[in-house]
């Protein structure tokens, strides 16, 4: 038996697996305070017979296997988990090794290994909610240098008609500052499923995402692009986004996945719905990398 958690700002889901990732028992408590999270993490594991435990978390947080903080929140505005030293702190409360990945970087692994990307062998997951980020999986392995990858943080070109500030705290405008669900919300003044008919709303987005998307195309050069998270659930902007990717691109990248016939299996959905990021922290703890 093995364990997963997907680590968030709002909820941490906790789960049980096998090793050909069937998710057994699965369980969701609220993100409080650690002094409250932790010891109901711990119940939930306790008596399991648990032989390893897969973090996939919200960042920033020390995933360099190496370090001496390994598994440790960095300096975040979550407050009351700036510095918590999670992976440290669940190893001794529940004795077993604990592997830790971003919950972006462990989506993409479980969408190469179960899910969307499974006939390819690199692929990026970016999730577009409450923030913007992304993890990528190449050959076996998820991207990881100085720190993990911080792709919802990049500049972006301004729309012609847009005059929002944008809302990210560190950088205002950058991409997650211009194109995350809050950025909808402060700039048309509704939730944007409240704006689902408003085809000016959706555009504005297909056009901050699609160089988003553009800019990775052209550093990383995927196979494969799974776009998720609660924005990501107006299934319209998938035409959009693919539309305004094939336009920017400009034929400059060739590739049989880059035309208009193939885009549509290029830019998908997650394959493994809401269970990208929970069965990617139980693929943490399987066996050597495949
Ligand atoms: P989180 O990023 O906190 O894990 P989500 O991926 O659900 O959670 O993202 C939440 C954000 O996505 C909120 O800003 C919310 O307004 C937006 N959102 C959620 N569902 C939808 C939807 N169906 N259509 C548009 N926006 C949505
Ligand atoms: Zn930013």
């Amino acid at each position: 038996m093995l364990g997963a958690i997907e680590a968030g700002g709002t909820k941490f889901v906790l789960a049980t697996g096998n090793d050909v990732g069937d998710i057994e028992e699965k369980c969701v408590i609220p993100t409080e305070h650690p002094d409250k999270t932790i010891p109901k993490i711990v119940d939930f594991f306790k008596g399991k017979d648990i032989e390893r435990l897969g973090i996939g978390s919200f960042g920033p947080i020390d995933i360099n296997e190496n370090s001496e903080s390994y598994g440790m929140l960095q300096k975040t505005p979550k407050l009351d988990w700036a510095y918590f030293p999670l992976a440290r702190v669940l190893k001794e409360e529940l004795g077993i090794p604990v592997m830790v990945d971003t919950d972006v970087n462990v989506a993409a692994m479980s969408e190469a290994k179960w899910g969307n990307a499974t006939d390819v062998s690199t692929c990026l997951y970016i999730t577009v909610g409450t923030g913007i980020g992304a993890g990528a999986y190449f050959h076996g392995k998820t991207l990881k240098g100085l720190s993990h990858p911080e792709m919802g943080h990049i500049k972006v070109r301004r729309h012609a008609e847009d005059t929002f500030e944008g809302c990210c705290p560190i950088h205002g405008d950058c991409l997650e500052g211009m194109a995350s669900g809050p950025a909808i919300e402060k700039r048309w003044g509704m939730k944007g499923h409240d704006l689902a008919e408003d085809q000016n709303v959706w555009e504005m987005q297909a056009f901050y995402l699609a160089q988003a998307l553009t800019n990775y195309i052209y550093i990383l050069s995927p196979e494969r692009i799974i776009l998720g998270g609660g924005v990501m659930k107006q299934k319209q902007l998938f035409p959009l986004i693919r539309r305004n990717v094939l336009e920017m691109l400009n034929g400059y990248v060739s590739s049989p996945f880059l035309t208009e016939k193939e885009i549509d299996n290029y830019i998908v959905p997650p394959g493994l719905t809401d269970e990208a990021g929970i069965k990617g922290a139980l693929s943490l703890c399987i066996g050597t990398p495949f």
